[in-house]
This record gives structure tokens, C-alpha cells and sequence, in this order.
């Protein structure tokens, strides 16, 4: 073994050793996991806005101004949007999100928080999900906050009305200049409340809500691991950081867990 593989080697140990005394582990994760499924990033190379330019940002302003209008934009993308779309139905959940499910298997790992909108977590079998962005399958009501998935809510009449409050009901994915969902932020609120060890993965943490719960764990005196292929901008705070993607630095990590 060469001089780095020994040096990682000792990194992921060490790792393995502070995730097995925490008590109650959780994941931020980002952007970086769902590249890995092949979702297309939005900004950087290759990103969707690099090359389409920046989307308004006011979306939220705008859907509530004229929810018509939005709902008829939706059901008939272009551009960008029809780009994402196809990523975002052909991806599949890749080896670091299954290593995370692994994680919560052997009881110490309890929660994701995630920017993601993919529903890949959950769809890897993740039962403890707080999804900041929201996610793309469902849809919810901006009264009540119900969610519904895309084919319990009729859309013959546009914007479609809640079942339960009869408030308009949009996507479930957090548009620019929208509040994040009040219940989800009251989720991750507590989560990390109670977490002593947060795994940081496919993200560098610097865009907020996301980027308080990692400071608020340090803030606890509490240890961040980072799992990112760069060195990001939250890398000199963590107790750790494992360079590479989640979907090899994860199974390695649970390997040398289970080991
Ligand atoms: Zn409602």
C-alpha cells in the first residue's frame, strides 16, 4: 500500500471510531450525491444554468401572483427544465445512498437532512428523510403544507385546490424566494439538536437553512465528517474529510464500521 492509501486508511478509521461512539449520527447531504445519479448540477461545469443561464429569482413571487400560469409552465417545460426533468426520472439511488441506509440498519445513524429534491434517498429505503428543498414527486398545499403525490391531486382545473383546506396547491419542490416549509425546518431544527455527529456529504455547506445545522453541531462540540471530491469551504472545520465520491467513500466507510 502506498503512502496515501495508508494515510486514508487511518482517516477512515478514524472516522469509523467517532461514528461508532456518537450516540446519534445524521447526514447533511447536496448537490455532489445527486451528480453521481446523473442528475445534471445547475451551476459549475456542465451545470444547467451555466449553459441556460440563471432561472428567475422570484420564482415563488411570480407562482403566487399567477398560480394559472405556473401550473401551464410546468405541465409544458422547455429549456432547462426538460433537461432535469429527464435526469431527474432516470435516476437511480447509487452506492452512497445505500451505504446510508446501511448505516441506519446498524442503529447508530438516525437522520438525513438534504438539499436534494430526487427523492433518491427515499427511495433507497432512508426512513428518516427532511428534505429542505422539498421533492420533485410530490406536491403540496401552501395553506396546510399536506403533501400529495402527483397523482392523487386532479389537474383538470388549474392551480389545483387541497382536498383538506381548499388552499392552491403546488409542487413540493421549494421555489426561489419561497420559505422553507415550516415543518421541515422545525424537523431539521431538532434533529440536529439531538445529533453529536454529522456526516457532510456532496456539499459544501454554504448556502442557509442548509449551512446552520453543520455550524450548529460544532457549535455543540460536536464532530462534522466531510465526504466531498474537493476541498469545499467547510473542510478546515471538520474533525475529518474523506476526499472522493459518496458512492466509494461510503461503502469504504461502512466497511471499515462493520469491520
Ligand atoms: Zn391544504
Amino acid at each position: 500500500m502506498d503512502q496515501t492509501k495508508e494515510i486514508d486508511r487511518e482517516k477512515y478509521i478514524e472516522a469509523a471510531e467517532i461514528i461508532l461512539r456518537a450516540k446519534y449520527v445524521t447526514a447533511l447531504t447536496g448537490a455532489g450525491m445527486s451528480v453521481e445519479s446523473g442528475i445534471p448540477p445547475f451551476r459549475g461545469p456542465g451545470g444547467l444554468w451555466t449553459k441556460h443561464g440563471e432561472p428567475p429569482m422570484d420564482g415563488y413571487k411570480r407562482f403566487l401572483a399567477d398560480p394559472k400560469k405556473s401550473w401551464e409552465d410546468r405541465l409544458n417545460p422547455s429549456g432547462p427544465m426538460v433537461e432535469l426533468r429527464k435526469g431527474l426520472q432516470n435516476a437511480k439511488p447509487n452506492p452512497g445512498h445505500t451505504a446510508l441506509v446501511d448505516l441506519e440498519k446498524m442503529g447508530v445513524f438516525k437522520a438525513i437532512i438534504t438539499q436534494n429534491v430526487d427523492n433518491l434517498h427515499k427511495a433507497a429505503g432512508s426512513s428518516n428523510v427532511l428534505e429542505i428543498h422539498g421533492n420533485v414527486t410530490l406536491l403540496r398545499c401552501i395553506e396546510c403544507n399536506s403533501r400529495y403525490k402527483q397523482d392523487e391531486i386532479s389537474l383538470e382545473i388549474l392551480p389545483p385546490q387541497c382536498p383538506k383546506c381548499s388552499g392552491i396547491i403546488k409542487s413540493d419542490t421549494v421555489s426561489f424566494g419561497e420559505p422553507i416549509p415550516p415543518d421541515v425546518l422545525q424537523g431539521c431544527q431538532e434533529e440536529s439538536a439531538r445529533c453529536d455527529c454529522m456526516l457532510v456529504i456532496g456539499t459544501s455547506a454554504t448556502v442557509y437553512p442548509a449551512a446552520a445545522f453543520p455550524q450548529q453541531i460544532l457549535r455543540q462540540g460536536h464532530p462534522l465528517i466531510e465526504i466531498n471530491l474537493y476541498e469545499s469551504d467547510i473542510t478546515h472545520l471538520c474533525k475529518i474529510s474523506l476526499q472522493g465520491p459518496s458512492g466509494e467513500v461510503m461503502p469504504n466507510l461502512v466497511d471499515v464500521i462493520s469491520a
